[in-house]
């Protein structure tokens, strides 16, 4: 019955179990671990369990594992694992996979966290890493190698915007065997379908835009039966990554509500770029919704006509312009999260990519000018005003 329902039902009813009481909305159970009958169930459950058969927390949990169907419902995947963080999530699926000696090409432009793992991490276990524009195809198609075991990008960049080409690079990588692994936190479940398009494994940070309400840090692994519980989990379940069951309720009462929340977020963002085209206080407006952006064409195929809740402004003035906007404004908020109800303004090059040395900010194209703007549910109308107010006061 629930493979013909649509999108919008699964999010409010997929995954769910009901204890003997019948609760309507989703139980937590806030327990570490199961009673056994008896000393054989035990036994006989660290051998095996079903699908309702609990062991351990750091295991599974019945509330994590309504999330873990609800999301898989939501991406058509296989399988999901549930994890304490985006990071967990990130790390998780590129540590459970790779062994010394593997070759990894990787986009250069990430999160400064991802950046981390591959460049800090990984090469500290013997994973050779190459870094590639994940915008050029070329770069990609020159980089990977017959022992490439993986590749990784985030199919829209942070914070700069940039999209990849899912598909392509996917089709690149498959032919050398190599496992493509994207983190696709920008384009979010509602506006890509990354598994359709070629991917392997899928990753999220449930903080943005899962729970988009700024309340707990959660990350999902998406992808096949497999990868999930035959690399994936055994790697999990081990080192301790996994998701809390309260973290778990709040992103599955997260996901019965982020169609309806995501899509009026891209909405407004659209809205706010329109606007702000063409301003006096501004270089240029990033947003992969509107036409000027290199890659609006491809953003559109990939991202069912949506450009995604995120803009980057770039302020004539630099880092001091950037911040008497920032200081200026009354609705929007300065933090870094992304995806939340609250409009949110960061400045990367002093906050969150703060580690990267000057010349690597050039070159990914973080100016001291530049402001990432995550934006909430507000009111567009009002938004475009706080802004454009804020942007006099800067310049
Ligand atoms: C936030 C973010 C992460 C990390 O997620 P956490 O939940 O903060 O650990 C990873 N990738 C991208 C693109 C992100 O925006």
């Amino acid at each position: 019955m629930s493979e013909t329902w649509k999108r919008r039902t699964r999010m409010v009813h997929s995954g769910t179990r009901r204890s003997q009481y019948n609760e309507v909305s989703e139980a937590i159970f806030l327990t570490q671990g199961f009673v056994y009958d008896t000393a054989e169930a035990a036994e006989e459950r660290f051998i095996k369990a079903g699908p309702d058969e609990f062991i351990y927390a750091r295991y599974g949990n019945p509330t994590v594992a309504m999330f873990e169907e609800r999301i898989a419902a939501l991406e058509g995947a296989e399988d999901a694992f549930a994890t304490a963080s985006g990071m967990a999530a990130v790390s998780g699926a590129l540590t459970s996979c790779l062994r010394a000696g593997d070759h990894v090409v990787s986009a250069r432009a990430l999160f400064g966290s991802c950046l981390y793992v591959l460049e800090e991490v990984l090469t500290r276990f013997g994973v050779e890493v190459t870094f590639v524009d994940g915008t050029d195809l070329a770069q990609w198609q020159a980089a990977i190698r017959p022992d490439t075991r993986a590749v990784f990008f985030e199919s829209i960049a942070n914070p700069t915007l940039d999209v990849v080409d899912v598909a392509a690079v996917a089709r690149i990588a498959h032919s050398a065997g190599a496992l493509v692994i994207v983190d696709n936190v920008f384009a979010t479940p509602v506006f890509s379908n990354a598994i359709e398009q070629g991917v392997d494994v899928v990753v999220y940070s449930a903080t943005k835009h899962i729970d988009g309400q700024g309340r707990a840090l959660g990350g999902v692994v998406l992808g096949t039966r497999e990868f999930i519980r035959g690399t994936l989990e055994p790697y999990m379940k081990h080192t301790g990554g996994s998701m809390s069951p309260f973290t778990a309720w709040v992103m599955l009462k997260g996901l019965e509500t982020i169609e309806l929340r995501v899509r009026a977020q891209a909405d407004a963002a659209l809205a706010i770029s329109q606007a702000l085209q063409g301003h006096d206080a501004l270089e240029q407006v990033i947003f992969p919704g509107h036409p000027s952006h290199p890659q609006h064409a491809l953003a559109m195929r990939q991202m069912g006509n949506k450009g995604g809740t995120v803009i980057a402004l770039d302020l004539k003035g630099g880092q001091e312009a950037a911040f008497r906007f920032l200081n200026a404004l009354e609705i929007v908020v300065i933090s870094n999260n992304l995806g939340d109800a609250k409009s949110i303004a960061t400045h990367p090059a002093t906050t969150t990519h703060q580690r990267l040395p000057a010349d690597q900010k050039a070159s990914l194209g973080i100016t001291p000018g530049l402001v990432r703007l995550s934006v909430g549910l507000e009111d567009p109308d009002d938004l475009v005003a706080d802004i454009t107010r804020a942007l006099a006061c800067a310049s």
